[in-house]
């Protein structure tokens, strides 16, 4: 399906494309936070006014997976569209191979979530999706801002380069390759994941968590390095690449037009940049409110999970050296079910379980700020 857009970019800012006529609601943003906010109100039948979402570049999304822990309860509503139940981790010396129960690991491509979003605008009456960069806060009763926050507001960043290929006949691997080869690098950790998406594609990535963002042409031939060293090179052809750098916590706040929405709204983890199921339930349950009280609470993250996500993104700043293996070790100790709650920090009692699993100095000489002790 081609995106399409009701309305024209305008040279006005802050401007709806809708004449006049002050929005209801105006979603900064149709990426993945944008449109999860209107394909939920786009659920909700008759709304009380007119919903826009401005976007200049829908076709982003289609160069994005989101993958994600889910339980058989939340599949329907996640929608993975390939999944796993099992998962490794490794060093150069350990691996750890993880088999969940209750939660399998599932990857829903950015194309299946634009095409499901449009299809639900598309039957609303009252959603419209308009071509512009917004430049100005624009008037509507509610205002979300989904817009990426600075670069330079991050303090630490996930980059990442992934490269997706096609084999000519099944690739055989079934597990998912979550953190594979961890090593120290000069400014952080980097790591290889595999992510098997049907039987004939597979998506390499190598990905850094690192203080100053990484070199993609660096990333790029490590994964085309890897692609030769495993597999056959006339078995397979490079389909897709897909780029990042996402924030792993902030330095400063952002300036909102209206209630700060996705990773501008703190709905990815500062410590391994998850958002997709963080952002869809979030957006699901704004929604909900905004139809139900005409009013919204800004989603808020557990206290405890910020905290324990500074103490990991200082450990990786001061002693990038010891991540390795306390990263397998917290794999190795805790359960999969267990590990698989904990990395979606679905409760506080996740953070208490992978505590126990974490070796202690690493975590207390971190509390302390005692990093050369560790
Ligand atoms: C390549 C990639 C892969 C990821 N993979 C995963 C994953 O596997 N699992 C997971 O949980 N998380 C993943 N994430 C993290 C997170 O889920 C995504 O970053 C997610 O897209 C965040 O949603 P968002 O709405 O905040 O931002 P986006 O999806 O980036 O949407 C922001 C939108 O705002 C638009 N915009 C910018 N400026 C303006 C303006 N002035 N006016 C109007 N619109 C504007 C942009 O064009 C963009 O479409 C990934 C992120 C990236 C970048």
């Amino acid at each position: 399906m081609i995106p399409h857009y009701i309305g024209d970019s305008t040279p006005d800012p802050g401007s709806t494309g809708l004449d006049n006529m002050d929005p209801w609601a105006h979603i900064i943003g149709g990426g993945l936070s944008g449109l999860s906010l209107a394909s939920s109100l786009a659920k909700l039948g008759n709304l009380p006014g007119q919903v826009v979402v401005s976007e200049p570049n829908l076709d982003a999304l289609v160069s994005k997976t989101f993958s994600f822990w889910f339980t058989a309860a939340e599949e329907n509503f996640l929608k993975p569209e390939f999944s796993s139940d099992t998962w490794t981790l490794s060093t150069n010396d350990l691996q750890v191979t993880q088999q969940g129960s209750c939660f399998r690991y599932g990857t829903r491509t950015g194309r299946n979530v634009l095409e499901a979003a449009l299809r639900a605008i598309d039957l609303h009456p009252q959603i419209r999706i308009v071509k512009e960069a917004v430049h100005a806060q624009p008037k509507a009763s509610h205002c979300f801002d989904s817009r990426p926050c600075n670069i330079d507001s991050f303090e630490l960043t996930q980059s990442f380069f992934g490269t997706e290929v096609l084999f000519d006949q099944p690739h055989g691997i079934s597990q998912i390759g979550l953190m594979n080869e961890i090593q120290r690098i000069t400014n952080g950790i980097r790591f290889i994941y595999t992510l098997p998406m049907g039987p004939h594609r597979l998506l390499v990535e190598h990905t850094d968590f690192v203080t100053t963002p990484s070199d993609f042409s660096i990333l790029k031939d490590l994964n085309e390095r890897y692609l030769q060293q495993h597999f056959d090179a006339s078995r397979f052809r490079i389909t897709r690449m897909e780029t990042a750098n996402i924030p792993m916590g902030f330095t400063h706040q952002s300036i909102n037009w209206g209630t700060p929405l996705g990773a501008r709204g703190g709905m990815t983890r500062d410590a391994t940049g998850y958002g997709y199921r963080t952002i869809r339930y979030a957006c699901d349950v704004i929604a909900k409110d905004l139809v139900k009280y005409n009013s919204i609470k800004p989603y808020r993250r557990f206290k405890m999970t910020d905290w324990a996500d500074q103490l990991f993104l200082n450990l990786i700043k001061q002693r990038p050296d010891v991540i390795p293996n306390t990263l397998l070790q917290i794999a190795n100790k805790m359960s999969p079910d267990r590990f698989a709650a904990f990395m979606m920090m679905r409760s506080p009692i996740d953070l208490i379980h992978m505590f126990r699993a974490a070796p202690v100095k690493p975590f207390t000489c971190a509390l302390l700020g005692r990093y050369q002790w560790i």
